[in-house]
């Protein structure tokens, strides 16, 4: 059993840069965010990693995020860090470090791209209905008041 801290990560726009919006919670199209992977190795030394989104209440969901962090591992650990020998176990090895709990863990501290942290002082509302994210520039999305068709 580990006993170390528990750092919850949010998965969209803090793993994933999230700029093609919301698919499905199942369907992930985005690539890491630059330098996750060697956030995440710094980030085993000190903390648990659990990794919980809005995708987390679903098994495919869950699914989906753990492949995607197979697949970028395997990237990262073959030609980002160049990993001599096997890097294909290694990426599977660093990935199976992480955690994907079903609901919200009792986190030591959490990063997520859409909180504010609570000081004791009430924010006004106003600041929060114009809150953006870090990448909101970079998200594709229909113009406002286009009607999109499913059709
Ligand atoms: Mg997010």
């Amino acid at each position: 059993m580990d006993h170390k801290p528990i750092l919850c990560l949010d998965f969209d726009g803090v793993c994933s840069m999230y700029t093609s919006g919301w698919v499905n919670a199942w369907t992930i199209p985005d690539e890491p965010v630059p330098g996750l992977f060697e956030f995440l190795e710094e980030a085993f030394k000190h903390f648990r990693v659990c990794i919980y989104s809005s995708r987390s209440e679903f098994a495919a969901g869950r699914d989906a995020m753990h492949a995607w962090f197979k697949a970028n591992a395997i990237e990262y650990f073959m030609y980002q860090k160049e990993t001599e020998g096997a890097p294909r176990e290694a990426a599977l090895k660093f990935v199976n470090k992480l955690e994907f709990p079903v609901s919200k863990p009792s986190a030591f501290v959490t990063l997520d791209d859409r909180a504010v942290t609570f000081k004791g002082t009430w924010p006004e509302v106003t600041t929060l209905r114009g809150f953006v994210t870090w990448n909101d520039h970079l998200i594709k999305r229909a113009p406002r008041n286009t009607v999109v068709s499913n059709g």
